[in-house]
């Protein structure tokens, strides 16, 4: 049976967030903590190859305890397994740190239910927002990294093959690879369900399993954490809105504001402002 791995972080919900004027930090403080946008997408797909194939699928998350909650609403959609790695220790970690950790858990992960075929990470987070995380955790387990996927056109359990749409800048990439695969997922992939009743009667209950820096034997301490992390934020700060001019275009029939509304545009720069023209 195919075993999937699905990457999570859990994230403050950005349509709650906002600046402080004073300081121009991130006010976190009352704002409701969601699974990244992106990472349920990966879920989504996680689970609809378990639909068809049969698959055992299992999340996880580097984070703190209240990250427990993101993880049970995975379960409540259906994922068979939660881990949660938290540990004081593991806190202030960026990319580099989060992905040494997180591909050492995919490892256990591994010896404790076997070997794991598909890693989903989503293709960003919401808060972080830097992308780096899915990669290099693909490095760190040696596995071909297939990023920006739009589409799984076909999986082959059996000849250990799949085949994906790659969204570029310029284009979509039809690829082919081997498992194991770490995938990264973007919003286009599928429409995440919602948690079945069954589902959130089970999430209710289920303990996530909890790892801590003892439970990594060989875990090097110089890589986790601030100490494992050299990225320094030099300066943040809220850039200057942009004005925005709002003209009401009228007309006696739909047909005629349409009219009016083309003729706007075709007078003003708007068309190459939106792209449409050199
Ligand atoms: C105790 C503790 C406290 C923490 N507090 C914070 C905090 O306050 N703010 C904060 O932003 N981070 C916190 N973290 C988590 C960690 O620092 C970030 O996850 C990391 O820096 C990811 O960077 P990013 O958001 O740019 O990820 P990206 O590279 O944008 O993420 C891409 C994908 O990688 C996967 N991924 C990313 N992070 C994780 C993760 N932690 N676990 C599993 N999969 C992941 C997801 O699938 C995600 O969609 C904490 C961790 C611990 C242990």
């Amino acid at each position: 049976m195919l075993h999937i791995a699905v990457c999570i972080k859990q994230v403050p919900d950005s349509r709650e967030m906002r600046i402080d004027p004073k300081t121009n930090t991130l006010i976190r403080q009352g704002v409701p903590a969601i699974v990244n946008y992106f990472d349920l997408h990966g879920l989504e797909e996680a689970l609809r190859i378990k639909d068809r194939f049969g698959a055992r699928v299992t999340v996880l998350t580097m984070g703190p305890p209240s990250a427990e909650q993101a993880l049970k609403q995975c379960i409540s959609m259906g994922a068979d397994e939660a881990v949660l790695v938290t540990d004081r220790a593991f806190a202030g970690a960026d990319t580099l740190a989060t992905s040494y950790v997180v591909a050492m858990t995919i490892e256990k992960i591994a010896e404790t239910w076997g070997p794991v075929d598909i890693v989903f990470c989503g293709k960003q987070t919401l808060d972080g927002d830097t992308g780096q995380v899915g990669p290099g955790v693909a490095c760190r387990l040696d596995m071909e990294q297939l990023t920006y996927v739009e589409k799984v056109e076909m999986l082959d359990p059996e000849r250990r093959e799949i085949i994906v749409h790659r969204h570029l800048e310029d284009g979509v990439e039809r690829v082919k690879a081997p498992l194991p695969v770490l995938i990264t997922a973007l919003a286009e992939l599928n429409r995440p369900r919602r948690a079945s009743l069954p589902g959130v009667l089970r999430a209710v209950r289920y303990e996530p399993v909890v790892w801590t820096t003892n439970d990594f034997p060989n875990l090097d301490r110089s890589k986790i954490g601030l100490r494992g992390s050299p990225t320094i934020v030099a300066k943040s700060w809220v850039p200057e809105p942009k004005p925005v001019h709002t003209v009401t275009v009228e007309g006696a029939t739909p047909d005629e504001v349409a009219e009016n509304l083309f003729n706007r545009l075709y007078e003003t720069d708007l068309p190459v402002k939106l792209g449409w023209g050199a």
